[in-house]
């Protein structure tokens, strides 16, 4: 019996505990203080009532001799494939049905993808970057080369021509940084990935925070995209569906390695391996690309939206450098005072009763960063940014 080593070099599930042990001990500390929690990557407005409707329909529907489903289609049932054919096509880009897969979530199809790569492949990651490229990777024991992103290409790096990768990693627009590639820019990617035979697994899982029509919302915008990507995406931040599980993943149909077309390995692995996503769950996902439910969920994403620019005014009162927040619920700054990211966090967490993510958690070049999230509730992102303005930066509060 040999078990998997990669798991051994897994570091990150440390970090992040670390975040929930560090505010637990100083809740423990100071137990009247009013802890708000700017550090989450999850939603907190709840379904709109589009997909509660379409949802409980569903479930009346299941309950019904007549109108009861068993297995559905593997790839999904046609009418969500097409709705999302139709969101696709707002952005001018033609899909085929079967170049679509409705999956239970961007996580998973983010691992489950690497079935169809040889381990004997160089993965290209950016730093920082959302851990689970890197993660996923570990665990099956690939090389991983890393790209430095910083204040310099503004944390959105470029193709370096010099470094050979077999599969790279894009997210734009990005966790934990917010920033979005230009449609110039994803041209290098895609550029550089043709001409390297390259894969690029583009995650879009934050596409619809997009808020002006210049920014590309899907690598497939991108001429020649079509022969090196693999879009996965996800309604979690779209439409609030983290604890309802319903993403996609477009695999097109001219991307060819080896003779091999992917998109029908994936069908092959995914009719093996996944039984596809509940019918009542993808009724409701069918309903967020209703007219109803597009203007629903846009109104939760103007909410948080509003929340990120709470968030940029009180950074740029304080003239702390930052990026994000206008496309993304993310706003990733730079510690004042050159402090590293965890003696920042602690001393948010300490003086101003914030939690916030250390940068360092997303990788070595997110040492000396932060990420807020506006995730949380209008009231609490006010309250927060009014102790941030007042006692964010060590040894100086507002007035002096
Ligand atoms: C939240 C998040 C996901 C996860 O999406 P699920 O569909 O909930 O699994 C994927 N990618 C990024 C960058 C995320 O922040």
């Amino acid at each position: 019996m040999k078990l998997n080593q990669g798991y051994r070099h897994l570091q990150n599930s440390y970090f992040f505990s670390s975040i929930v042990k560090k505010t637990e001990d100083y809740r423990a500390q100071d137990p009247k203080a009013d802890i708000i929690r700017l550090g989450v990557g999850d939603v907190s407005i709840p379904l709109c009532p589009a997909v509660v409707h379409a949802m409980q329909q569903a479930v009346q529907e299941m309950g019904r001799k007549g109108t009861f489903h068993g297995y559905g289609p593997e790839q999904g049932y046609d009418f969500l494939r097409s709705a999302i054919r139709g969101y696709y096509r707002r952005y001018g880009v033609r899909l085929e049905m079967d170049e679509i897969f409705v999956s239970d979530g961007a996580n998973s199809d983010l691992g489950n993808i690497l079935d169809l790569f040889d381990r004997d492949n160089t993965v290209l990651i950016p730093n920082p970057v959302y851990p689970v490229y890197e993660d996923t990777n570990i665990m099956a024991g690939r090389k991983i080369l890393y790209m430095h992103a910083s204040e310099q290409n503004g944390f959105l790096p470029l193709p370096d021509k010099s470094i050979q990768a077999d599969i790279i990693y894009l997210c734009s627009p990005g966790n934990p940084t917010g920033a979005v590639y230009s449609r110039a820019q994803l041209e290098k990617w895609v550029d550089y990935a043709n001409d390297m035979g390259a894969i690029i697994i583009f995650d879009a899982a934050y596409e619809s925070f997009i808020a002006t029509p210049d920014l590309p919302h899907s690598i497939f915008e991108i001429r020649g995209a079509k022969t090196c990507a693999i879009e996965i995406c996800s309604l979690s931040k779209t439409a609030g569906f983290t604890g309802t599980r319903c993403g996609y993943t477009v695999v097109p149909r001219r991307l060819v390695r080896e003779g091999l077309e992917l998109r029908r390995m994936w069908l092959r692995r995914q009719t093996t391996k996944f039984n596809g996503v509940s019918y009542i769950v993808q009724r409701g996902a069918e309903a967020v690309f209703s007219p109803e439910g597009i203007e629903q969920t846009r109104s939760a994403i103007a909410y948080y939206r509003e929340n990120g620019r709470i968030i940029k005014n009180a950074l740029e009162e304080l003239g702390i450098w930052h990026v994000g927040g206008e496309h993304s619920p993310y706003v990733w700054l730079k510690c004042p005072s050159g402090m590293g990211s965890w003696a920042y966090f602690e001393y948010l967490l300490h003086t101003c009763h914030i939690v916030s993510t250390p940068g360092a958690g997303f990788g070595s070049s997110g040492e000396g960063y932060l990420r807020l999230s506006s995730f949380a509730g209008r009231d609490d992102t006010v309250r927060a940014m009014e102790r941030f303005i007042q006692k964010g930066i060590p040894g100086q509060s507002a007035g002096q």
